[in-house]
């Protein structure tokens, strides 16, 4: 099956943008659905068809009727731990509603393959470590609930005949990752500290391990895995595999920026954060053939240069 027309929920975002310009450069035509929550315009791929909707909505469907869409990337979503307790609500709108009527809409017009942006706050604090896709789901926020929710409404469509992959995105990070939002995305946080105040602070304890995973990486398992029928009806871990403690991860930062002594401040920490989580990538490596190819160390040198070359550019 050869997917031409690709729908990309939340393409004006972080993660959304940068798969719309993948797939574009790959030769496909690319739809995207944003309400402009946490996108921004000026992330859209000029070669993208643009629709401004919001997915929890059954109206926003109406105006695809014009297109013929093979597949569907789904990243649409209030994408914040720590932001979904502002306002649970929306949280909910966006992850629950907005995945059962986008897989409706899909259902009604024979559009049979979706892969969608979850999250490792499905596993909340994991009993162990690297945790595998078969450990117990027991989010610790709204976000990680939300994801859930969507993944069960997934696996249903799967059920009844939709092809879908489901990935566990661990913490994804890269360039053009928004700097203005501190409430998500651990490494943007922490670099708009170092380039736009007199010190970084940190909520939670700097023993805190994660998974870090580049952009690309990212990108590459999911265009791997559009066409790859072993993938049908699976999820899968979206990780490096590689636990770094998020003092080890400032240290590196803060000597790629240039300023090893930037002052740090540890400040209490955020609710339902989680304190050690890194992912077993045994299934996606396995299956998919697929292996992260970004370390920690030159993701953040890439990152940092591209904010860098921005901010030059901004001031031009
Ligand atoms: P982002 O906030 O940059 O992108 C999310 C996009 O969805 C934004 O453009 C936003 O405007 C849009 N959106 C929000 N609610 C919407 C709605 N109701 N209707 C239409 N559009 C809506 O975040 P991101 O980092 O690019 O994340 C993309 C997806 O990946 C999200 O679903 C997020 O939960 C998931 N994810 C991200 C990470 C990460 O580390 N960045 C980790 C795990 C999962």
């Amino acid at each position: 099956m050869s997917y031409n027309t690709i729908l990309v929920t939340g393409g004006a975002g972080f993660i959304g943008s940068a798969m719309a310009h993948r797939l574009i450069e790959s030769g496909k035509k690319v739809v995207i659905i944003d309400n402009l929550h946490t996108g921004k315009k000026e992330n859209i791929p000029e070669e993208a068809e643009f629709i401004e909707g919001d997915i929890s909505k059954k109206e926003t469907y109406d105006q695809l009727s014009q297109y013929s869409i093979d597949s569907v990337f789904h990243l649409a979503a209030q994408s914040g731990g720590v932001s979904s307790f502002d306002d649970p609500d929306y949280d909910k709108e966006s992850h629950v509603d907005g995945t059962y009527n986008l897989l409706q809409w899909c259902q009604s017009s024979s559009v049979d393959r979706l892969l969608y942006a979850s999250s490792v706050a499905v596993y909340g604090e994991p009993e162990a470590t690297p945790v595998d896709e078969q450990a117990k789901l027991s989010p610790k926020t709204y976000y990680g609930a939300g994801k859930q929710g969507a993944e069960a409404y997934v696996n249903l469509f799967d059920n009844m005949g939709m092809e879908t992959t489901i990935f566990r995105l661990f913490n994804v990070y890269g360039p053009n990752q928004s700097l203005d939002n501190r409430k998500q995305g651990m490494v943007s946080i922490y670099l708009s500290f170092v380039m736009r105040s007199d010190k970084l602070e940190v909520k939670g304890p700097l023993d805190r391990v994660r998974d870090f995973i580049y952009i690309n990486d990212v990108i590459d398992a999911w265009m791997k895995a559009h066409d790859e029928p072993d993938t049908f009806g699976e999820t899968f871990n979206l990780a490096t595999g590689t636990p770094t403690e998020v003092g080890e991860l400032i240290n590196i930062m803060l000597k790629k920026y240039g300023e090893p002594e930037f002052p740090v401040e540890v400040v209490e920490g955020t609710p339902g954060d989680q304190f050690a989580v890194y992912g077993d990538i045994s299934k996606i490596r396995d299956t998919l053939d697929w292996e992260p190819s970004v370390s920690v160390d030159e993701g953040l040198t890439r990152m940092i240069d591209y904010e860098l070359e921005n901010m030059i550019d901004q001031n031009q």
